[in-house]
This record gives structure tokens, sequence and C-alpha cells, in this order.
């Protein structure tokens, strides 16, 4: 059994990523199996999604805590402890980052146990897509292309489906499968070390308490502790306010919905970038497009 991570940001297409590398595996021969984990969170906040892949019936459900290959859509993601994305990672784990940095660096950087596999993702889908955050099948490419047992004959057919599927139009599913044969085609297949599996054997049925609802949740303390939670590395783009054309009419104010624009004394608005997570709903309102977006780049350095 192969058991693929995937990690990125809401948004990126990390979710379809999976369901592409799936059905790309079931149009090789293989049983798969995949699925998202992500809260109630919008753009931004981080995903996981997984995929399993293996010739028999795959019994296993559930989460994948060790796996096999790692694929990172988004490296600002390994500054993240909620998001974690190298948790369970050992050495028979096939780690991808998508960077624009050497393997080495990024080894170092991270305290990574082997040289992680690197492509620089985000600047291959803004050539082929003109968007740097539609990544899902770049990202399935790699997983396809990494595991060495998928053809790229199975991976198009796969994009096409899934794409059709949510209903992105024929030249845009062309371009990505375009994109899609590129990053397969820089990339090499690794040798994937297949995990000795665990004997596994029954044990006792354990059935739980039902505990009241505030002992089964986080429980929250201190009263006003949002603020502690600094959601702004989740930004993909971050929005920037034109003040030379900017009116003051504070529609941008009064639509984020996470309320991190607030008003400066002489009434303009500004944004908390501690807070914003990007998802760009001021860009869209404000009237007169006075608010651009810019791309994040890497946290660090
Ligand atoms: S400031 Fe803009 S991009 Fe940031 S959270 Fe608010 S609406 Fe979204
Ligand atoms: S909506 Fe646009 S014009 Fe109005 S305050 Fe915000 S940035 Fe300025």
């Amino acid at each position: 059994m192969f058991r693929v991570r995937l990690h990125g940001r809401g948004g990126q297409g990390i979710k379809t990523a999976s369901q592409i590398l799936g059905s790309a595996a079931f149009f090789s021969g293989f049983q798969a199996q995949d699925f998202p984990l992500y809260g109630a969170e919008r753009r931004g906040a981080p995903i996981v999604a997984f995929t399993r892949i293996n010739r028999q019936n795959i019994l296993e459900r559930g989460p994948i805590l060790v796996p096999d290959i790692l694929l990172i859509g988004d490296e600002s993601l390994l500054e993240d402890i909620q998001a974690a994305p190298l948790c369970g990672a050992d050495n028979f784990t096939a780690i991808f980052i998508n960077s624009s940095r050497l393997p080495e660096k990024l080894q170092e950087n991270y305290s990574l146990s082997t040289l992680p596999h690197v492509l620089d993702i985000t600047s291959l889908c803004v050539k082929f897509l003109d968007n740097g955050s539609s990544t899902s099948a770049a990202i399935a490419a790699v997983g396809a292309r990494l595991l060495g047992q998928i053809e790229f004959p199975a991976l198009k057919e796969a994009v096409e489906l899934e794409l059709n599927a949510q209903g992105i139009n024929s030249d845009l599913r062309k371009k990505n499968i375009d994109l899609a044969e590129e990053v397969f085609q820089l990339l090499t297949p690794m040798e994937v070390k297949e995990r000795p599996e665990k004997n596994i054997t029954s044990s006792k049925l354990i059935s739980s308490e039902q505990k009241p609802v505030v002992l089964a949740a986080p429980i929250i303390l201190e009263p006003g502790n949002m603020a502690l939670r600094k959601t702004g590395n989740w930004r993909l783009d971050r929005p920037e306010i034109d003040y030379e054309h900017c009116n003051n009419c504070l529609i941008c104010y009064a639509r984020c919905p996470d309320g991190v624009i607030g008003i400066k004394t002489d009434g303009s608005p500004e944004i908390d970038y501690d807070h914003c997570k990007g998802c760009l709903i001021c860009a869209q309102e404000c009237p007169g497009h006075f608010i651009k977006t810019v791309k994040e780049s890497g946290s660090w350095e």
C-alpha cells in the first residue's frame, strides 16, 4: 500500500489533487481511496488530503499518520506548528516541497532527515494557467511521477475527468493537462520503498463514554484570545490599499468577514496583516478597485 499525504492551503486545489492522483492510480490498475480534511475556515487555511493506493482492496480508513509520500504545496506551511506537515514523516517518506529554493537549503532550514524533491510549482501554474494558486493538476502530477507506477496517459485521463466534474471548461482543462505533462517530465520517478506492513491483530473493543462537550473540545480559558491566533500566515495573496485613490468610503471595513480592517485616526482603512487571511473579499468589494492583490512569498529569509 502506498500512502500519500498532501498539505496545502484552502484555494490551492489540494483536495482536487488527491482526487486526480486517486483516479490516475485507478486508471493504472490500482485500488484507490482519497479524501480531504479541513475545518470550517476558508481560503488560505491549512488543509490536508489523503490518497491511498494499493493493488488489493483498501480496508484501512482514517487519516494517514505515517506517509510514504508527502506532498507539500505551500512552503510556508513548514513554519506553521498547527499545520505540522512533517508530522509522522520518517526515513521511508519521500518529501516533495513546492518551492523555488534549492533542496539542500530546504533540508537545512527545516532539519529534514532526507533531501526533499523540489519544484517551483507556483511559477509553473502561473506560466500555464496564469494562476499560481491553482495547483491541483501539478501536485497530482508530482505524486504520480514520484510513485513511478502511473503513466502519463492515466494521469491525463484523471485530470480530464476530475476537472470536468468540477465544471472547468475544455480550454482550461487542456492547459491543466499541459501543466501536468510538464511537471511529469521535469521530475524523475523515485524508488518508493514500500513500508513493511504491521501485523494488525484485533484488540478489545473499547466503548467510549459520552462526555459533556466541554471536555471533548479545546477549552478556551482566557477571554478575548482570538488576537493571539495569528492567521496572517495563511495568506496566498495580500490585499494592499491604494491610499492615493481610496476615498475612505469604508466599505472594505464593513465587508471584511474577519473584522481585521480597522479605521485610522484620519478615517482611512488599515489592514491588520497579522490576522488578515487573504480571502480578498475586500478587494472584490471596493467600488473603485483601490485594493490591489500581491502574491505572498515564503515567510522566512
Ligand atoms: S482584509 Fe481583506 S483579505 Fe484580509 S481577511 Fe479582510 S477581507 Fe479578507
Ligand atoms: S472600499 Fe476601497 S475606497 Fe472604500 S475605504 Fe476601502 S479601499 Fe478605500
